[in-house]
Protein backbone atom coordinates (compact mmCIF):
# COMPACT_ATOMS: atom_id res chain seq x y z
CA UNK A 1 0.00 0.00 0.00
CA UNK A 2 3.26 2.64 0.84
CA UNK A 3 3.62 2.81 -2.88
CA UNK A 4 0.08 4.08 -4.18
CA UNK A 5 -0.26 6.35 -0.62
CA UNK A 6 2.92 8.16 -1.72
CA UNK A 7 1.98 8.33 -5.36
CA UNK A 8 -1.47 10.13 -4.46
CA UNK A 9 0.60 12.54 -2.23
CA UNK A 10 2.90 13.14 -5.06
CA UNK A 11 0.07 13.15 -7.78
CA UNK A 12 -2.02 15.91 -5.29
CA UNK A 13 1.01 17.50 -4.97
CA UNK A 14 2.23 17.55 -8.52
CA UNK A 15 -1.59 19.36 -9.11
CA UNK A 16 -0.37 22.09 -6.55
CA UNK A 17 2.39 22.49 -8.54
CA UNK A 18 4.69 21.08 -5.36
CA UNK A 19 7.75 18.63 -6.65
CA UNK A 20 9.14 16.27 -4.17
CA UNK A 21 12.40 15.02 -4.90
CA UNK A 22 12.34 11.54 -3.14
CA UNK A 23 10.28 9.79 -0.55
CA UNK A 24 13.17 10.30 2.36
CA UNK A 25 12.03 14.11 2.05
CA UNK A 26 8.89 13.85 3.68
CA UNK A 27 10.29 12.62 6.88
CA UNK A 28 12.21 15.93 7.19
CA UNK A 29 8.85 17.75 6.60
CA UNK A 30 7.41 16.48 10.05
CA UNK A 31 10.85 16.65 11.92
CA UNK A 32 11.46 20.49 10.87
CA UNK A 33 10.47 23.41 13.66
CA UNK A 34 12.15 26.25 12.05
CA UNK A 35 11.69 28.00 8.57
CA UNK A 36 14.47 30.18 7.21
CA UNK A 37 13.32 32.87 4.48
CA UNK A 38 15.34 34.35 2.21
CA UNK A 39 13.96 38.06 1.67
CA UNK A 40 14.39 39.13 -1.66
CA UNK A 41 12.69 37.02 -4.35
CA UNK A 42 10.75 34.77 -1.75
CA UNK A 43 8.95 37.06 0.97
CA UNK A 44 9.13 39.90 -1.59
CA UNK A 45 8.79 39.86 -5.34
CA UNK A 46 12.16 40.72 -5.95
CA UNK A 47 11.46 43.02 -8.98
CA UNK A 48 13.15 46.18 -7.92
CA UNK A 49 11.88 49.23 -8.98
CA UNK A 50 14.55 53.23 -8.90
CA UNK A 51 12.20 55.23 -6.16
CA UNK A 52 14.93 58.17 -5.87
CA UNK A 53 18.26 59.51 -7.19
CA UNK A 54 19.80 61.30 -4.45
CA UNK A 55 23.53 62.99 -6.36
CA UNK A 56 25.86 64.75 -3.79
CA UNK A 57 26.13 68.52 -3.94
CA UNK A 58 26.98 69.53 -7.36
CA UNK A 59 26.74 66.32 -9.04
CA UNK A 60 24.90 65.90 -11.71
CA UNK A 61 21.57 62.88 -10.94
CA UNK A 62 21.26 62.47 -14.83
CA UNK A 63 25.62 61.23 -14.82
CA UNK A 64 24.67 59.39 -11.77
CA UNK A 65 21.89 57.42 -12.93
CA UNK A 66 24.36 56.79 -16.26
CA UNK A 67 27.31 55.55 -14.75
CA UNK A 68 25.76 53.31 -12.41
CA UNK A 69 23.54 52.03 -15.17
CA UNK A 70 26.43 51.17 -17.11
CA UNK A 71 27.91 49.04 -14.52
CA UNK A 72 25.00 47.65 -13.79
CA UNK A 73 23.97 46.63 -17.36
CA UNK A 74 26.40 43.84 -17.18
CA UNK A 75 24.74 42.01 -13.98
CA UNK A 76 21.98 39.91 -13.20
CA UNK A 77 21.09 40.97 -9.66
CA UNK A 78 17.30 42.33 -9.17
CA UNK A 79 19.00 45.89 -7.95
CA UNK A 80 21.15 45.90 -11.05
CA UNK A 81 17.58 45.59 -13.42
CA UNK A 82 15.99 48.23 -11.41
CA UNK A 83 19.18 50.85 -12.04
CA UNK A 84 19.76 50.15 -15.83
CA UNK A 85 15.55 50.06 -16.46
CA UNK A 86 15.59 54.01 -16.72
CA UNK A 87 18.50 54.13 -19.30
CA UNK A 88 18.35 52.88 -23.05
CA UNK A 89 21.80 53.74 -24.50
CA UNK A 90 24.07 52.70 -21.30
CA UNK A 91 27.86 53.83 -22.35
CA UNK A 92 29.83 50.25 -22.58
CA UNK A 93 31.85 48.71 -19.60
CA UNK A 94 34.49 47.16 -19.49
CA UNK A 95 36.73 44.88 -16.96
CA UNK A 96 33.14 44.14 -15.19
CA UNK A 97 33.56 42.36 -12.02
CA UNK A 98 30.26 41.22 -9.56
CA UNK A 99 31.36 41.60 -5.89
CA UNK A 100 28.82 38.74 -4.95
CA UNK A 101 26.28 40.11 -2.08
CA UNK A 102 28.04 43.60 -1.91
CA UNK A 103 27.80 44.95 -5.64
CA UNK A 104 29.81 45.90 -8.73
CA UNK A 105 32.45 47.43 -10.64
CA UNK A 106 33.56 48.59 -14.04
CA UNK A 107 35.63 50.70 -16.36
CA UNK A 108 33.52 53.26 -18.13
CA UNK A 109 34.93 55.65 -20.37
CA UNK A 110 38.37 54.56 -18.47
CA UNK A 111 37.53 55.28 -15.09
CA UNK A 112 36.64 52.76 -12.04
CA UNK A 113 33.06 53.08 -11.20
CA UNK A 114 31.59 51.22 -7.91
CA UNK A 115 27.72 50.45 -7.24
CA UNK A 116 26.95 48.82 -4.32
CA UNK A 117 26.41 48.77 -0.57
CA UNK A 118 27.42 51.85 1.34
CA UNK A 119 30.12 49.78 3.07
CA UNK A 120 31.41 48.38 0.13
CA UNK A 121 32.75 51.81 -1.62
CA UNK A 122 34.61 52.83 1.74
CA UNK A 123 36.12 49.08 2.22
CA UNK A 124 37.70 49.90 -1.47
CA UNK A 125 39.45 53.35 -0.09
CA UNK A 126 36.29 55.67 -1.60
CA UNK A 127 35.61 58.76 0.06
CA UNK A 128 31.78 58.67 1.49
CA UNK A 129 30.92 62.05 2.38
CA UNK A 130 28.32 62.68 5.10
CA UNK A 131 25.57 63.40 2.62
CA UNK A 132 25.96 59.66 1.40
CA UNK A 133 25.09 58.39 4.61
CA UNK A 134 22.38 60.40 5.55
CA UNK A 135 20.68 59.86 2.32
CA UNK A 136 21.50 55.77 2.92
CA UNK A 137 20.05 56.26 6.78
CA UNK A 138 16.80 57.86 5.02
CA UNK A 139 16.30 55.66 2.08
CA UNK A 140 16.63 52.84 4.48
CA UNK A 141 14.13 54.44 7.12
CA UNK A 142 11.49 54.01 4.36
CA UNK A 143 12.16 50.21 3.88
CA UNK A 144 14.32 51.23 0.58
CA UNK A 145 17.65 49.54 -0.20
CA UNK A 146 20.64 52.09 -0.81
CA UNK A 147 22.34 51.67 -3.22
CA UNK A 148 25.91 54.08 -3.40
CA UNK A 149 27.33 54.85 -6.75
CA UNK A 150 31.08 56.30 -6.93
CA UNK A 151 34.00 56.98 -9.22
CA UNK A 152 37.55 59.23 -9.56
CA UNK A 153 37.60 58.00 -5.15
CA UNK A 154 34.87 59.23 -4.01
CA UNK A 155 30.91 58.37 -3.67
CA UNK A 156 28.65 60.34 -6.15
CA UNK A 157 25.54 59.51 -4.54
CA UNK A 158 22.63 57.11 -3.65
CA UNK A 159 19.97 55.31 -5.47
CA UNK A 160 17.40 54.05 -3.82
CA UNK A 161 15.73 50.80 -4.84
CA UNK A 162 12.41 49.38 -3.87
CA UNK A 163 11.05 45.87 -3.73
CA UNK A 164 7.40 44.84 -2.50
CA UNK A 165 6.41 42.36 -0.34
CA UNK A 166 4.23 39.51 -2.54
CA UNK A 167 0.58 39.88 -1.40
CA UNK A 168 0.31 36.34 0.01
CA UNK A 169 3.60 36.77 2.32
CA UNK A 170 1.89 37.47 5.45
CA UNK A 171 -0.72 35.13 5.43
CA UNK A 172 1.41 32.57 4.62
CA UNK A 173 4.08 33.30 7.86
CA UNK A 174 0.77 32.86 9.93
CA UNK A 175 0.24 29.32 8.30
CA UNK A 176 3.55 28.10 8.78
CA UNK A 177 3.24 29.43 11.89
CA UNK A 178 0.39 27.33 12.66
CA UNK A 179 2.22 24.34 11.40
CA UNK A 180 4.75 24.90 14.28
CA UNK A 181 7.68 26.75 12.50
CA UNK A 182 9.79 29.48 13.59
CA UNK A 183 10.14 31.85 10.65
CA UNK A 184 13.43 33.41 10.52
CA UNK A 185 14.27 36.34 7.93
CA UNK A 186 17.64 36.00 6.36
CA UNK A 187 18.99 38.64 3.78
CA UNK A 188 21.94 39.82 2.62
CA UNK A 189 20.18 43.66 2.86
CA UNK A 190 20.63 45.94 5.63
CA UNK A 191 19.10 45.62 9.29
CA UNK A 192 16.38 48.39 8.90
CA UNK A 193 14.69 47.42 5.25
CA UNK A 194 15.22 43.56 6.98
CA UNK A 195 13.20 44.62 9.90
CA UNK A 196 10.59 46.87 8.15
CA UNK A 197 9.77 43.67 5.74
CA UNK A 198 9.33 41.26 8.93
CA UNK A 199 7.13 42.86 10.20
CA UNK A 200 5.05 43.26 7.59
CA UNK A 201 4.75 39.81 7.54
CA UNK A 202 4.89 39.09 11.17
CA UNK A 203 8.35 37.64 11.85
CA UNK A 204 10.43 38.79 14.79
CA UNK A 205 14.07 37.07 13.88
CA UNK A 206 16.16 38.54 11.88
CA UNK A 207 18.95 37.93 10.18
CA UNK A 208 20.71 40.88 7.96
CA UNK A 209 23.75 42.05 6.21
CA UNK A 210 25.00 38.61 5.74
CA UNK A 211 27.42 37.74 2.72
CA UNK A 212 26.21 34.88 0.53
CA UNK A 213 28.70 32.68 2.03
CA UNK A 214 27.35 34.09 5.58
CA UNK A 215 23.68 32.00 4.64
CA UNK A 216 24.64 28.43 5.25
CA UNK A 217 26.31 29.84 7.93
CA UNK A 218 23.16 31.45 9.44
CA UNK A 219 21.73 27.49 8.65
CA UNK A 220 24.46 25.70 10.31
CA UNK A 221 24.60 28.24 13.69
CA UNK A 222 20.67 27.43 14.29
CA UNK A 223 20.98 23.85 13.54
CA UNK A 224 23.79 23.85 16.27
CA UNK A 225 21.64 25.44 18.40
CA UNK A 226 19.40 22.05 17.76
CA UNK A 227 16.53 23.71 15.58
CA UNK A 228 15.66 21.69 12.49
CA UNK A 229 15.48 23.99 9.54
CA UNK A 230 13.82 24.58 6.44
CA UNK A 231 14.86 27.15 4.67
CA UNK A 232 13.07 28.96 1.43
CA UNK A 233 14.94 30.49 -1.48
CA UNK A 234 15.24 31.50 -4.75
CA UNK A 235 18.71 30.38 -5.44
CA UNK A 236 20.32 33.84 -5.81
CA UNK A 237 23.24 33.69 -3.52
CA UNK A 238 21.13 30.91 -1.67
CA UNK A 239 21.68 27.81 -3.07
CA UNK A 240 24.44 26.60 -0.75
CA UNK A 241 21.92 27.10 2.12
CA UNK A 242 19.01 25.30 0.49
CA UNK A 243 21.32 22.16 0.41
CA UNK A 244 22.49 22.85 3.85
CA UNK A 245 19.30 22.90 5.08
CA UNK A 246 17.29 19.84 6.63
CA UNK A 247 14.68 20.69 4.15
CA UNK A 248 15.46 23.11 1.22
CA UNK A 249 12.26 24.34 -0.32
CA UNK A 250 13.26 26.47 -4.01
CA UNK A 251 11.00 28.75 -5.40
CA UNK A 252 10.16 27.75 -9.40
CA UNK A 253 10.23 31.37 -10.32
CA UNK A 254 14.11 31.67 -8.84
CA UNK A 255 17.39 29.85 -10.55
CA UNK A 256 18.16 26.16 -11.77
CA UNK A 257 21.34 25.73 -9.06
CA UNK A 258 18.29 26.59 -6.37
CA UNK A 259 16.01 23.78 -7.94
CA UNK A 260 18.81 21.22 -8.03
CA UNK A 261 19.81 22.31 -4.69
CA UNK A 262 16.12 22.28 -3.17
CA UNK A 263 14.73 18.86 -1.87
CA UNK A 264 10.99 20.32 -2.73
CA UNK A 265 10.67 22.58 -5.90
CA UNK A 266 7.51 24.59 -5.66
CA UNK A 267 6.34 26.12 -8.99
CA UNK A 268 4.08 28.44 -7.88
CA UNK A 269 6.10 31.79 -7.27
CA UNK A 270 4.57 32.53 -3.72
CA UNK A 271 4.97 31.74 -0.06
CA UNK A 272 1.92 29.98 0.38
CA UNK A 273 3.33 27.12 -1.31
CA UNK A 274 5.71 26.53 1.60
CA UNK A 275 3.15 25.93 3.93
CA UNK A 276 1.05 24.03 1.42
CA UNK A 277 4.05 22.05 0.60
CA UNK A 278 5.01 20.82 3.75
CA UNK A 279 0.96 20.02 5.16
CA UNK A 280 0.46 18.09 2.30
CA UNK A 281 3.84 16.25 2.66
CA UNK A 282 3.11 15.18 6.34
CA UNK A 283 -0.42 14.61 6.11
CA UNK A 284 1.58 12.00 3.15
CA UNK A 285 3.50 10.39 5.36
CA UNK A 286 0.60 9.97 7.72
CA UNK A 287 -1.23 8.04 5.34
CA UNK A 288 1.70 5.93 4.60
CA UNK A 289 1.89 4.34 8.09
P1 LIG B 1 19.45 39.25 -0.64
O1 LIG B 1 19.96 38.46 0.52
O2 LIG B 1 18.37 40.20 -0.20
O3 LIG B 1 19.02 38.36 -1.79
P2 LIG B 1 22.04 39.89 -1.88
O4 LIG B 1 22.88 38.97 -1.05
O5 LIG B 1 21.84 39.53 -3.30
O6 LIG B 1 20.64 40.23 -1.15
O7 LIG B 1 22.72 41.34 -1.85
C1 LIG B 1 23.03 41.94 -0.62
C2 LIG B 1 23.29 43.42 -0.79
O8 LIG B 1 24.44 43.61 -1.65
C3 LIG B 1 22.18 44.19 -1.47
O9 LIG B 1 21.19 44.59 -0.56
C4 LIG B 1 22.97 45.38 -2.03
O10 LIG B 1 23.20 46.32 -1.02
C5 LIG B 1 24.27 44.76 -2.45
N1 LIG B 1 24.28 44.34 -3.87
C6 LIG B 1 24.29 43.07 -4.34
N2 LIG B 1 24.32 43.05 -5.69
C7 LIG B 1 24.29 44.35 -6.09
C8 LIG B 1 24.29 45.02 -7.37
N3 LIG B 1 24.31 44.36 -8.54
N4 LIG B 1 24.27 46.37 -7.37
C9 LIG B 1 24.23 47.06 -6.21
N5 LIG B 1 24.23 46.51 -5.00
C10 LIG B 1 24.26 45.17 -4.92
MG1 LIG C 1 18.11 36.45 -2.83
Amino acid sequence: ATPTALLVGTGRGAQLGILIRGPEVLESTRRVDTIVLDKTGTVTEGRMTLAATVPVTGQDPAELRRLAAAVESASEHPIAAAIAAGESDPPPVAHFQNLEGRGVRGEVAGREVVVGRPALLAERGYDVPAEVLEACATAEAEGRTAVVAGWDGAARGVLAVADRVRPTSADAVARLKRLGLHPVLLTGDNETVARAVAAEVGIDEVIAGVLPAGKVDAVKRLQADGRVVAMAGDGVNDAAALAQADLGLAMGTGTDVAIEAADLTLMRGDLTATADAIRLSRRTLTIIR
